[in-house]
């Protein structure tokens, strides 16, 4: 029986003892159960694991000349006894000899439970997948096995005729186990569990099937349930991209999600060195939300299932694709930490983020058209990623677009070269405006569109962040909404329109807008504007007003979330209805004008609701 020594240090309550705890194997049993897997399913996983790997050792002997005998028709098959409330999974792979029986079950496994406890022994709250790490496979049986049963024979005996029985092992759990001879006709073994009583949910077709279908959808040799196979073993993945058609993709996509829309276009993966990693990336229509993905990337060792929680070894900002990942390197049997610290996931990251640029640089190159039509879908990740990750950026800066309201697109530099005439100020800095709603800022664009100048819709959730973060990366670029300030000033030249109305004038007409706003709120300016513009246009600063956006995005109360919004109200003293209210002579009539155009200002913005709409319309109709 082996111990495992464990000092305690007692100083930490301030004593002067040592004490020493003793781990003894005869408690792993229930230390196995209770934290080896959280998820007691997975025995299922690392039982079907293992016969696989029992039939594909004696598949590469064969090629290596090591195996005359007959292969046969190598598979796995798992099957159920309600009656006897027995799991068996049996294959016609290598098999083991007694002695291997001893070497492979009994020592390795045990030495694994002793260092497992061994490292864990301050952590078992850690349940994270370390089994195959520890060579523990073999004992997630007994997380739902009163006792487990091997019925094995070497693929060495009886090949010459020279021994014809097996071995059979069976423990209940303790430290004792039995090892006889055993009849054994055929090459292979059986695992047999006798299921614990409080694992009984574990002796049910459906239950089983399902366990199946999660881990064992793609392995590499046949698995056999109620006599039929559950699962395909040549996924498209482990294929060469020139062996597959579009449809292969698509059919392989619907067999992964079936209730999904079809994918917009894919990524095959594949590489060798310096790390192992195949596999195939969707990307899936998404539009404009960052909803709960329901669909996740899936990841394989070696064709076996093993988790849907990629977050580490996928960059964050392509969580959002589907599909699958297959890589022996990913050290999946240890704990989260340590999976974020591996250098290979490191390297898989910068692989997987790299394929992804080039991929769509590749589309954006070969189908312009083709890629403008994905860009609503695929816009989300490719901002997503151009903010989070400056390599992403890099290339994706060359093929990002904007889309401007007449529905053209352009990427960076083709705006550049396009509008840099008109939309440079003074400061030689292109001005890009932007409206975020078409509808709502319907007023604001249609007025730009007048002028002479673009608009650019930025209204995907991502386009705050994303203006945020690319205006400190491109150069001489500014992004201001349509509403932020009067076209005057957002495209500031230094050029001030001629104003038709005195120095005294204006003074006057802001002081008598200011008497009847009355509002802390709102600053009241007196622009010369073109004659036909509104008479009062109603704006936001563009800094005060993303900092408040950003805040709401990010739902938290901050500084600038709790502020209030300031308004500007601009008088254009170029308009008409300027004159007319300084010429008024009724205090009453001056001040009903006033309100009227400041509504109308409001109208335009959809800014105005309950009962100041109700006022502004009886208003109206009275005047009419
Ligand atoms: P691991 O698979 O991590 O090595 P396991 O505890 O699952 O650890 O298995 C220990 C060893 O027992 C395996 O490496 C293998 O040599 C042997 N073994 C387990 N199951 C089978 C099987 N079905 N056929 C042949 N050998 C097996």
């Amino acid at each position: 029986m082996e111990a495992v020594q464990n000092e305690k240090d007692g100083a930490t309550r301030g004593e002067s003892t040592r004490g020493q705890i003793s781990i003894h194997t005869e408690n792993i049993f229930p230390i196995i159960k209770k934290f080896l897997y959280s998820d007691h399913e997975i025995f299922l996983r690392e039982l079907v694991s293992n016969a696989v790997d029992a039939t594909q050792k004696l598949r590469q002997l064969a090629s290596f000349g090591e195996f005359g005998g007959e292969l046969g028709d190598l598979k796995v098959t798992v099957s159920l006894n309600e009656e006897a409330k027995t799991i068996t999974v049996s294959d016609n792979g290598i098999g083991m000899t007694a002695d291997e029986i001893k070497k492979y079950i009994n020592q390795i496994a045990f030495s694994g439970a002793t260092e497992f406890l061994e490292k864990y022994k301050d952590k078992t709250d850690d349940k994270g997948a370390i089994i195959g790490h520890f060579g523990l496979g073999f004992y997630s049986a007994f997380m739902v096995a009163e006792k487990v049963e091997i019925v094995t024979k070497s693929y060495r005996e009886g090949a010459n005729g020279a021994d014809q029985s097996g071995a059979r092992w069976v423990c209940d759990g303790s430290t004792e186990f039995e090892l006889t001879p055993a009849d054994r006709a055929e090459r292979g073994t059986d695992v047999i569990l006798h299921i614990a009583p409080d694992s009984e949910e574990f002796l049910n077709k459906g239950r089983l099937r399902g366990i199946l279908d999660k881990y064992a959808r793609f392995l590499p040799v046949s698995i056999e349930f109620d006599g039929e196979v559950v699962n395909n073993t040549t996924p498209i993945w482990t294929k060469a991209p020139s062996d597959l058609s579009d449809e292969d993709y698509k059919t392989f996509y619907r067999e992964l999600y079936p209730m999904s829309e079809e994918p917009l276009f894919w990524i095959h993966l594949n590489v060798d060195y310096p790390f192992n990693l195949t596999g195939i990336l969707y990307f899936p229509r998404v539009k404009n939300e960052l909803r709960f993905q329901r669909e996740k990337i899936q990841l394989y060792s070696r064709q076996v299932f093993i988790t849907d929680e990629v977050k580490d070894v996928v960059p964050d900002f392509l969580m959002m694709l589907h599909g699958v990942i297959d890589s022996p390197d990913i050290p999946l049997n240890v704990s989260r930490s340590f999976l974020q610290a591996d250098a290979n996931v490191k390297k898989i990251n910068g692989y997987i983020t790299r394929k992804v640029a080039d991929k769509l640089s590749d589309l954006f190159k070969a189908d312009r058209k083709a890629f403008e039509e994905k860009f609503d879908d695929i816009g989300l990740f490719i901002k997503y990623g151009a903010l989070s990750d400056e390599k992403f950026w890099e290339k994706a800066k060359s093929f990002v677009l904007l889309k401007n309201t007449e529905g053209t697109y352009y990427t960076f530099d083709e705006y550049r070269e396009q509008y840099q005439v008109n939309q440079t100020d003074k400061n030689d800095t292109l001005v890009i405006l932007y409206a975020t709603d078409r509808k709502q800022q319907d007023a604001y664009i249609e007025s730009a569109r007048r002028r002479g100048y673009d608009v650019v819709l930025f209204d995907n959730v991502i386009d705050p962040h994303f203006i945020n973060s690319i205006e400190y990366k491109l150069e001489k670029t500014t992004f201001k909404r349509v509403d932020a300030d009067t076209l005057d000033k957002l495209v500031d030249k230094g050029l001030n329109s001629e104003s038709v109305l005195s120095e005294d004038d204006r003074t006057k007409l802001k002081e008598l807008f200011e008497q009847v706003l009355d509002s802390k709120a709102l600053t009241v300016s007196v622009e010369a504007q073109p004659t036909d513009e509104l008479p009062v246009t109603i704006t936001q600063p563009e800094f005060l007003r993303r900092m408040k956006d950003m805040s709401t995005l990010a739902g938290e109360q901050s500084f600038y979330g709790n502020l209030p919004m300031n308004y500007n109200v601009v008088v254009n003293a170029n308009h008409p209805l300027a004159g007319k209210i300084l010429a008024t002579e009724s205090e009453d009539t001056r001040k009903a004008l006033i309100k009227q155009v400041y509504d109308l200002a409001l109208l335009s913005q959809n800014m105005l609701s309950g009962a100041d709409l109700t006022a502004f319309v009886r208003r109206t109709v009275e005047t009419l």
